[in-house]
């Protein structure tokens, strides 16, 4: 956060306000060259995500995750937390124990993405996960503390409510969340075993029945069936006209009936 003072006026600016509080500084610079003597004063905010103020975290979930899910917000601070615990320049791999927001708050936060293959997810339903160094396995797990949620009703309630309470008030549970911090959390040790016999092959075997290369460990033909949909139309080739939609949707009406 940067607070400039401008004669008598404080100008506070945080992610969202930055670019007008600049504008409104030049215009008064401008008009009033007298008061040049202007002083900015870079102050430590109280709430930081790995490196992040809330505010810019806040913007960064609402572009990544659609929108500023809580849940991805107390990721936040659970990714941060784990980070005191750890050596900065080490390589790591994380395991996360739920597929529900706590993955968007590590892949924000880390080098460590679903696609990179360096954070894998176990859905077990826990709002956990494990930090840990690739080669020795030693690492962190953070998890919520469910007792220590008594101090913070709407997160208690958002998180482990029996049935979720449609009433709770956005900005007061974000607050709640901000305030809490990792106060919420627990930390534990925890030793990963790294598979020594794994063999990396990029071979791929043709599946007989869909004639799609899978990859060689899977077996001989690919587990395609297992997928929630099916091919319902010819191979589309070319621009996709309207009729090979009408043709795909006919398809498509003729398989649900
Ligand atoms: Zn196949």
């Amino acid at each position: 956060m940067v607070v400039t003072t401008n004669g008598s006026n404080l100008v506070v600016k945080n992610s969202r306000t930055t670019i007008a509080n600049e504008t409104i500084m030049r215009d008064r610079d401008n008009g009033l060259p007298q008061q040049r003597q202007s002083k900015t004063v870079e102050v430590q905010d109280k709430v930081k995500i790995r490196g992040y103020t809330f505010a810019q975290f806040v913007d960064m979930v609402q572009s990544f995750h659609g929108y500023a899910a809580p849940g991805v917000l107390v990721g936040g601070f659970m990714v941060d937390l784990a980070y005191q615990y750890i050596p900065q320049e080490g390589l790591y791999d994380i395991v996360c124990e739920t597929r529900k927001c706590l993955p968007d708050a590590i892949q924000l936060l880390t080098p460590c993405t679903v696609g990179n293959g360096w954070l894998r997810i176990i859905d077990i339903s826990r709002f956990a996960f494990t930090i840990y160094d690739k080669q020795q396995g030693n690492g962190i797990r953070v998890s919520i503390n469910y007792s220590k949620l008594d101090n913070w009703p709407l997160i208690k309630s958002w998180m482990y409510g029996n049935s979720r309470d449609k009433n709770i008030d956005g900005p007061t549970l974000g607050k709640q969340i901000e305030d809490a911090g990792s106060s919420i959390c627990d930390v534990y040790p925890t030793k990963v075993e790294i598979p020594t016999n794994v063999v990396k092959t990029n071979d791929h075997n043709i599946c007989p029945y869909c004639g799609e290369p899978h990859a060689f460990v899977d077996g001989k033909t690919c587990i395609g069936d297992q997928l929630p949909y099916k091919i319902v139309g010819p191979r589309m080739n070319g621009s996709l006209s309207s009729k090979v939609n009408e043709n795909v949707d006919t398809k498509l009406q003729t398989a649900q009936t």
